[in-house]
């Protein structure tokens, strides 16, 4: 639905390579992307204020996963995380050693102890830890920073009312102010105005549940159990003394009907869930979410992509929101930096759709398969008991932790080779660098351990970085191609040659 560009009102002062909507941490981390590929870019975000108490602990508590984590330490900004240093364990009264839970599904805590991560042949002791606590205004604050040193231009308290598609470019309406860009990208969150302007189907599934995290002051606390308990009623889980988050099976109605969260309506609740007489004294903060899950049946049309929650919607179980639109925004970034800077057709944008679709609806099938084992009916507590006594095995801890965290996340291109598609092993070097630190760039890396001259007359021919390294392990691999996202895009020991692999790359055909 191409529209003829018009120009309306004011005439915009420059035109943009980029224009994002929404400073969230999905529209940051992008922004950082292409402008360290010296993209220009304008983020536009709606709030004025960058920080908000919903942000900070413990209602902005956010857990990273594996990917994130290791995207992050490509970019150099994991040591700049402090919660993770003060924040070990988020939950009051968990268990410990073994048994501390380092996730869970559908409530059942994954025990550390059963975790077997000898099972992931690719992670090596180098590797950045699977998993990090966070702040959603610590990401934030730590992505503003880096975007405005790369010289992305944010400007908050600018709320994106409309845009208008042009052939070359969209003109971006922000009440009576207007902005140009060659590109739009809607980070704009879970209603966003780019995703319902632009005509983007988002399907899915209606919620079965109004979920709650509330700050309260309770009287007679101690009849509420520790942990996540499942009830015949719901869910209530007390992390600490007064943060509550509480599972409503209610279809989704509390939330959708917009009434305010009430001491008495969170004490009504709270006492019909866990079965007990606690009293609610005071509502301190409050707010409402649901397990709606919907996605974008595509990611771009024309020159106006997604990404993030503008994407797809899920519930916050296991926290994988996040950690989704942070995967969305390392993809796309570099893949849209090289477009806009001539080194590669358009369609290289196709394999944005094409590897982050499936790994959205892959996500919003487990959040719909914890919902539906979390329903207090006597068929899902049936499938929980038999999901408890799988993940109390070695094999299923370590199967849903794989999922949890991120490091079984493979992109299906082509290629049989189990590593091709996956996260680059951190792999140390003898001098003390690490793969982290050869990816800071942004530009990725053609690896090489066998020294041999045809992959370093390749990376020469095609302006490839090239490093020719010793590895304290190299998995026995030959050479590794990781692209600037940190994703292995081929191996020596690949069954798809090197050169048609650029070809998908760079979007064309090269010389054979
Ligand atoms: C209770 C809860 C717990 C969660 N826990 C986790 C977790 O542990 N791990 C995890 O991975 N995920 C978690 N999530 C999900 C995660 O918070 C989201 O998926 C994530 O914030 C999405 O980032 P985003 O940048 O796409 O969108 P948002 O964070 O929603 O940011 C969108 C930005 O766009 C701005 N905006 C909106 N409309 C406009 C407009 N018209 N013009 C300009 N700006 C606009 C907004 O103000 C906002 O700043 C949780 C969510 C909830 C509700």
């Amino acid at each position: 639905m191409f529209v003829e560009f018009v120009a309306r009102g004011e005439k915009p002062k420059s035109m943009y390579d980029t224009v994002i909507a929404g400073a969230g941490p999905v529209g940051l981390l992008l922004a950082c992307e292409l402008a360290m590929r010296e993209r220009s870019v304008l983020v536009l975000e709606k709030s004025v204020e960058a920080d908000s108490p919903l942000k900070r602990m413990p209602f902005g508590l956010r857990g990273l996963n594996a990917p994130s984590v290791e995207s992050l330490d490509t970019r150099g900004l994991l040591d700049e995380f402090e919660v993770t240093k003060r924040v070990k364990n988020p939950h009051a009264g968990m268990p410990q050693g073994a048994k501390r839970p380092i996730g869970h599904f559908a409530g059942i805590p994954i025990e550390q102890g059963l975790v077997d991560s000898s099972q992931w042949k690719y992670r090596l002791e180098s590797s950045a830890p699977p998993i990090m606590l966070t702040e959603m205004a610590e990401v934030e604050q730590i992505l503003a920073r880096r975007a405005e040193e790369l010289g992305v231009e944010i400007l908050r308290g600018v709320d994106m009312t409309g845009y208008a598609w042009g052939n070359d470019h969209v003109l971006v309406e922000c009440g009576e102010r207007h902005f140009r860009g060659r590109w739009l990208v809607g980070c704009d969150g879970a209603r966003s105005v780019v995703r319902k302007q632009g005509g983007f189907a988002f399907e899915g599934t209606e919620p079965e549940f109004t979920g709650y995290s509330l700050s309260v002051e309770l009287h007679g606390a101690e009849a509420l159990k520790p942990g996540r308990v499942m009830t015949t009623r719901g869910m209530y889980l007390q992390s600490q003394p007064g943060y509550m988050v509480l599972q409503d099976f209610d279809g989704g109605a509390f939330h959708a009907s917009g009434r305010p969260i009430t001491r008495e309506h969170v004490q009504e609740v709270l006492r019909r869930i866990s079965e007990s007489e606690v009293t609610v004294t005071a509502v301190l903060a409050a707010t409402t979410w649901t397990d709606r899950a919907r996605q974008a049946t595509s990611y771009r049309k024309g020159n106006v992509l997604l990404a993030g929650d503008a994407a797809h919607i899920h519930a916050p179980l296991g926290g994988q929101g996040l950690n989704l639109g942070l995967g969305d925004a390392m993809n796309l970034g570099w893949k849209l930096a090289a477009v806009i800077a001539g080194e590669a057709e358009e369609s290289l944008l196709d394999s944005y759709e094409a590897e982050r679709i499936p790994v959205g609806i892959s996500v919003l099938d487990w959040s719909r398969a914890q919902v539906a084992m979390m329903k207090p009916t006597p068929e899902a507590r049936a499938q929980h008991a038999i999901m408890r006594d799988m993940m109390e095995t070695r094999d299923g801890a370590t199967y849903v932790a794989g999922r949890v965290w991120g490091v079984t996340t493979r992109y299906e291109v082509g290629d049989a080779h189990p590593l091709v598609g996956m996260s680059a092993p951190n792999f140390a070097f003898d001098d003390g660098a690490t793969m982290a630190t050869l990816l800071r760039d942004g530009r990725g890396v053609l690896l090489d351990f066998a020294g041999d001259d045809a992959v370093r007359a390749t990376a020469e021919e095609f302006a490839l970085p090239y490093a020719r390294r010793v590895a304290k392990d190299s998995l026995g691999l030959g050479a590794v191609l990781v692209r600037p996202d940190g994703i292995v895009a081929w191996v020596a020991e690949s069954d798809v040659p090197l050169r048609r692999v650029l070809e998908r790359w760079f979007a064309r055909k090269v010389a054979a």
